[in-house]
């Protein structure tokens, strides 16, 4: 045990573990260094004596053994962040600014080993892999350009004797937990604006992903952000998770995953109320109009169904579709997904992975051998085989409101689909659920676009586009799918306070 600044650690310090397997060394190649399976706390590698192993979905090969931390190092980095916090916030913001762009440059250099080491835990294509590195990256470059525009205010008094201004300043060190399925994007969503406010940070990643969370640690590691300034732990959930959501030195929850329990994060915030985001689920309809080109349509509903095998929160679940063309789009849209390639993310020319875990398979099976009892019909493929993590994509028709794949998340390749006779009925079945993240709608008619955009109950749409997540733009929900906004400007809004000065001012 090594003490340093009154903390606690214990130091593994094993970058290269004994159990490294040759999977990795074949995805990662020169990139093994990134492979890292002790957590972050306080800029120091600490280990545990309890472990837990990660899998590669693909193979079921144990990638890595990650520390389930006891709450004494848990806590350790609470305090790691809390100390890091004053020396950071006072930092110049083009400091900050700067750091974030070096740490997005070296995302970039390593975007193949980072992308191999998403496909080995997560599962998804390597291409596929690559891309949400990117994607993680330009939140990094996104948020380092806002760093340097948190701007305050002055404003007018009522009395000559007084001078107001608005400083805006970081609302505090912050806890993140997020899911499995964009293990490097849903943490850069938060890092991004936390780092450029000032705000210092312990992050939980997903049991099934944390190798990514912690080779991103290891980025940061390299290129000298002051210790405890971001810190990474792992654990059993609610465990881990609990202790730091019920910890007193934590201003902020920024937290990413189901509504079921960004519900229970809510409530335990609630007793030191600390201020909470939450990035929950969805369950998308995507309407397409006979009025759409059907070619584009099934493009946006490829892109919009198939990424990440499905398992994306933004994931069209419900595809309503005009009856006039739902024939055609059927067809089309079958000739298309025929075309896909179900294979293990490392094959070169893969285009849907594995499932994340057994349990998962056996939900989308559920869903879709419930559907087919209550009288949906099959188009395309078939009831998904229990014991395979590939799974072939499936096309339902005929699907009705009391399904149960009609209300949940089905988080997996599966087009469920019903058609609809009116604009009047689209909206109302689209909004036909407790979720409100995202819907998509193809049309060609500009004021119909305007009209049923309007109208759906929902925080983001894409029209006529399938694939609308980007830096720049506010991502978030209503209704159960949570609340808050990440990316865009308006990311920073929740890691930033208002502090108002009314300064007296004497006359000469
Ligand atoms: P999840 O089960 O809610 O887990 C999310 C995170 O919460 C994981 O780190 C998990 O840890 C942790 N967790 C679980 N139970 C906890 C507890 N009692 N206390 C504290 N933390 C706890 O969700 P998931 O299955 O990983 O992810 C899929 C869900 O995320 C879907 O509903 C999807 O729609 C949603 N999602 C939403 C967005 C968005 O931006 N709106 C983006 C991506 C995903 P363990 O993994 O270790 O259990």
């Amino acid at each position: 045990m090594a003490v340093a600044g009154g903390m606690r650690f214990r130091v593994g310090g094993n970058r290269a573990p004994r159990w490294y397997p040759s999977i990795m060394s074949d995805a990662l190649g020169p990139g093994r260094d990134l492979l890292r399976s002790d957590c972050y706390v306080g800029g120091i590698w600490v280990g545990a004596d309890e472990r837990f192993p990660v899998e590669d979905p693909s193979t079921g090969e144990v990638l890595a053994r990650v520390p389930d931390l006891p709450d004494a190092v848990v806590d350790d980095a609470l305090v790691a962040a809390a100390r890091a916090f004053p020396a950071w916030r006072a930092r110049p913001a083009h400091e900050r600014a700067g750091f974030l762009a070096r740490m997005a440059a070296r995302m970039h250099d390593r975007e193949r080993e980072l992308g191999a080491l998403i496909t080995a835990e997560n599962g998804k294509p390597l291409a596929e892999a690559v891309g949400e590195v990117r994607y993680a990256a330009s939140f990094l470059e996104w948020f380092a350009g806002e760093a340097v525009r948190v701007y305050g205010e002055t404003l007018p008094a009522t009395r000559s004797d007084q001078r107001i201004t608005v400083l805006r300043e970081p609302v505090g060190p912050c806890a993140f937990i997020t899911p499995w399925n964009f293990p490097a994007a849903m943490l850069t969503r938060k890092l991004g604006p936390a780092l450029a406010a000032g705000c210092t940070v312990v992050a939980k990643p997903a049991e099934a992903t944390p190798l990514t969370t912690l080779a991103l640690a290891g980025i940061a590691d390299e290129l000298g952000l002051p210790a405890g300034v971001f810190n990474v732990v792992t654990g059993e959930a609610a465990r881990v998770g609990g202790h730091l959501i019920t910890s007193r030195w934590i201003r902020k929850i920024s937290f990413t995953g189901s509504t079921e329990v960004g519900r229970l994060i809510q409530r335990a915030a609630a007793d030191h109320l600390a201020r909470v985001s939450l990035e929950l689920g969805g369950n998308a309809p995507f309407l397409v109009f006979a009025d759409a080109d059907l070619d584009r349509a099934v493009a946006a509903a490829l892109i919009a169904k198939f990424r990440n095998a499905g398992q994306s929160c933004v994931a069209a679940n419900r595809f309503l579709v005009e009856g006039r063309v739902a024939g055609l789009f059927g067809e089309k849209l079958v000739a298309e997904i025929k075309k896909l390639v179900v294979a293990d993310g490392r094959t070169p020319n893969a285009s849907i992975g594995p499932l994340i875990n057994r349990d998962a398979v056996a939900k989308v099976r559920r869903l879709v051998e419930d559907a087919v009892a209550r009288g949906a019909r099959l188009v395309h493929g078939a009831v998904p085989a229990a014991d395979h993590q590939l799974v072939e994509p499936v096309v339902l028709a005929g699907i009705t409101s009391d399904m149960p794949i009609w209300r949940e998340e089905i988080f997996g390749p599966v087009v469920a689909m019903r058609t609809f006779a009116t604009e009047a009925e689209a909206i109302a079945l689209a909004n036909d659920t407790e979720y409100g993240l995202v819907a998509y709608l193809c049309s060609r008619d500009a004021s119909r676009q305007v009209r049923v955009a309007e109208a759906l109950e929902v925080g983001m749409i894409g029209v006529n586009e399938g694939l609308i997540s980007t830096a720049q733009a506010p991502f978030g929900g209503v209704k159960q799918s949570g609340y808050g906004r990440e990316g865009s400007h308006h990311g920073l809004d929740d890691y930033t306070v208002y502090k108002y000065v009314n300064t007296r001012v004497e006359p000469a």
